[in-house]
């Protein structure tokens, strides 16, 4: 998916250069997208382009990405919890609760909400007691071993009824937390949770655009930077390193994952 994606991107940007020309670069002197992105000699007819690139991945192809994710959002609304009250029963956080206070009152705002609602469980053995399942398959995915020490805290909320219903449902002490529950197909759910399918079906998808995302966010400083560098006064030849001066770009390294 990452891929095709990247391809995807690449494609478009070469075939917008296909639109543009200079007398002095020469296809030697800019052999492709990674010397297409850097600063480039006084009065190059690429300038435009490199303008033209920036907008399409500022604008087109985040435009593109907010689509695609709001896409795999509407998917997820296409579920209906099953009410069983576990993900009530048993959240996990990367800190202890006093840890998560701090946060919170450093302007964490999962952390405040967390903390709002959630109270951590004694031990990790009290946890285990309650969905030994869970508990292992957080630490799996984790990818919490044994001799490690503890890097996941597992945690209860109080407001949880014996009948698996939320009794602060429709309060304001219920935090936005529980209504996005879960916020991306990248948060953990447990197996048998209503969501579970749709996180299998959209993980990898949710991955890759993060990835691209990423991706865009480099191609855009790359350009903006190239396009706001102190042009040279001259060039000695047109075949030298004019327009490919600057750092080795990202383009043909590994995909981020
Ligand atoms: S506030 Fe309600 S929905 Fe949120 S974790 Fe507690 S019981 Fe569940
Ligand atoms: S674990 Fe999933 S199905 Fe169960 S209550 Fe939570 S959101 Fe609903």
């Amino acid at each position: 998916m990452f891929r095709h994606l990247q391809s995807e991107l690449e494609s478009r940007l070469t075939a917008l250069h296909s639109q543009y020309q200079c007398e002095q670069c020469t296809p030697e002197t800019l052999s492709g997208l990674e010397q297409w992105l850097q600063p480039l000699h006084s009065g190059c007819g690429y300038t435009n382009w490199q303008r033209a690139a920036l907008n399409l991945v500022e604008n087109e192809i985040a435009a593109d990405i907010v689509n695609r994710l709001n896409a795999i959002e509407a998917y997820k609304n296409t579920f209906n919890c099953h009410m069983c009250g576990m993900c009530c029963r048993m959240a996990s956080a990367d800190a202890p609760y006093d840890e998560l206070q701090t946060r919170a009152k450093a302007g964490d705002e999962f952390a405040r909400q967390f903390t709002s609602i959630f109270l951590p469980y004694a031990s990790r053995e009290a946890a285990i007691k309650v969905a030994p399942d869970v508990v292992k398959a957080v630490l799996t995915e984790a990818g919490e071993k044994e001799n490690d020490g503890e890097r996941v805290y597992f945690y209860h909320c109080p407001y949880l009824g014996e009948d698996n219903r939320c009794s602060v449902y429709g309060t304001d002490k219920r935090p936005s937390i529980c209504q996005s529950y879960p916020e991306t197909p990248l948060s953990f759910v447990y197996e048998k949770c209503a969501w579970k399918p749709w996180k299998d079906e959209t993980h990898q998808d949710t991955l890759a655009i993060h990835a691209m995302l990423a991706l865009c966010n480099q191609y855009a400083d790359t350009l903006r930077a190239s396009l706001l560098a102190p042009e040279p006064a001259e060039i000695a030849e047109p075949d030298s390193s004019v327009c490919s001066t600057g750092p080795a770009s990202f383009v043909g390294q590994e995909p981020l994952f």
